[in-house]
């Protein structure tokens, strides 16, 4: 199937809750401790943002809405209900053709929990499962076992949230092979419908990042890596959960209308602390702070601190080059309908990147070889 390129009228929405009971060792986003007489404070913040967006999201289209995080399941369903319907005062959406997702901690949520989650709007789960080995996830500094993960997709899956995203992560210290198909096994005997993979990073700020020299001695070697990511590519494409992104994998018809958004261009405004928005060309960002955010949106001012415009040519290489990461590639007549005339300049580093194997044309189509997929960022770096 094809994911057809989003109209102009299409809109997202993503609200980003940073609280988080402990910090992972490894986790790069901005996230605070937990601290619950904040949560209040926050959802008005989003409720001030909604009204902001007001004028434009009315006549706008709405596709999908994500809580991301940190752990937005730390907030109450009825907070979630609260934010759900000062979205549908601003704009007219059904929520059963609207993909709603919600991220949650495998560690803090029940049935019950998953069923208030349901009752409030949420239609799709994504749980932070990362591994099915108990001494991995303890070296990851998770809060879960691989019981609690398994738990989790059962408990969504029977409390009625059945479309369910998982994310798991490869090149950890220690993991062996034997681990890895163990949890590509467990993964797929489980109910979900689609699933994400990356590899372990070493971000700077992070705690694993001052510990980077004597762990890195624990990673997997790079061909391990390698054969870990095909393995798995091939397990997911035998229980029928397709790559339809460089780290995207789906069961027919439950590719993520929300992420695909940021691959093709669709608009999305972001809410809360640290969200990014793209709109009319622009990337905006809101503060960083939660203290200054809240503020500012108490007294019914813009959070957003950082706005940038590329210019033409730049905006279309940036999303020439991202649509790329989808396994359909880019349909060259529809994008530039769509979009702009690719430049000739870029389709001369097109042509020089499919001597190198890392682009192949098929017909009207410029896809990513497997060489293309494996080295993205040097595909990237070459286009950007
Ligand atoms: S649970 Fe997720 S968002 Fe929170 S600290 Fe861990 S990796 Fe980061």
């Amino acid at each position: 199937m094809v994911i057809p390129l989003p109209q102009p009228e299409e809109i997202s929405l993503y609200f980003h809750v940073p609280f988080c009971k402990k910090k992972c060792g490894y986790c790069h986003f901005f996230v605070v401790k937990d601290d619950k007489e904040l949560h209040e404070s926050l959802v008005q913040g989003f409720i001030q943002e909604i009204k902001r967006a007001a004028p434009i999201l009315k006549k706008r289209k709405l596709v999908s809405i994500y809580f991301g995080g940190g752990t937005p399941s730390l907030l109450s369903a009825m907070h979630i209900e609260t934010v759900l319907n000062e979205v549908t005062r601003a704009i007219a959406f059904s929520p059963s053709d609207t993909e709603i997702t919600m991220e949650f901690n495998p560690e803090s949520c029940s049935k019950e929990t998953f069923h208030h989650f349901k009752s409030a709007g949420i239609n799709r789960a994504s749980i932070g499962i990362q591994s099915f080995d108990d001494a991995l996830l303890l070296s990851l500094t998770r809060e879960h076992s691989a019981q609690k993960g398994r738990d989790a997709v059962l408990a969504s899956a029977e409390a009625g949230i059945d479309n369910i995203t998982i994310d798991l992560m490869y090149e950890i210290p220690g993991q062996t092979k034997k681990s890895w198909d163990n949890t590509l096994q467990t993964a797929t005997d489980l109910p979900i419908t689609h699933l994400s993979l990356y590899n372990l990073t070493f971000e700077e700020g992070t705690s694993f990042y001052r510990k980077k020299s004597a762990l890195s001695l624990l990673l997997p070697s790079d061909e391990e890596a390698k054969d870990m990511l095909l393995h798995a590519v091939d397990h997911f494409e035998r229980e029928n959960l397709h790559r339809y992104e460089i780290s995207a994998f789906a069961k027919t018809g439950f590719y993520s209308r929300h992420n695909t958004g940021y691959w093709l261009g669709r608009e999305f405004f972001g809410f809360g602390p640290s969200a990014f928005s793209y709109l009319g060309g622009k990337r905006l960002r809101n503060t960083e702070n939660l203290k200054t955010y809240l503020k500012l949106c108490k007294e019914g001012d813009s959070p957003i601190d950082f706005e940038e415009e590329l210019e033409r040519e730049g905006k279309l290489r940036e999303l020439f080059t991202i649509s790329l990461r989808l396994s359909q590639g880019v349909a060259i007549k529809e994008f530039e309908e769509r979009f702009m005339p690719l430049s000739q300049k870029l389709m001369e580093e097109v042509a020089n990147l499919e001597k190198k194997e890392f682009l192949r044309t098929d017909g009207a189509r410029i896809s990513l070889t497997e060489k293309g997929r494996l080295f993205f960022n040097d595909v990237a770096s070459e286009l950007i």
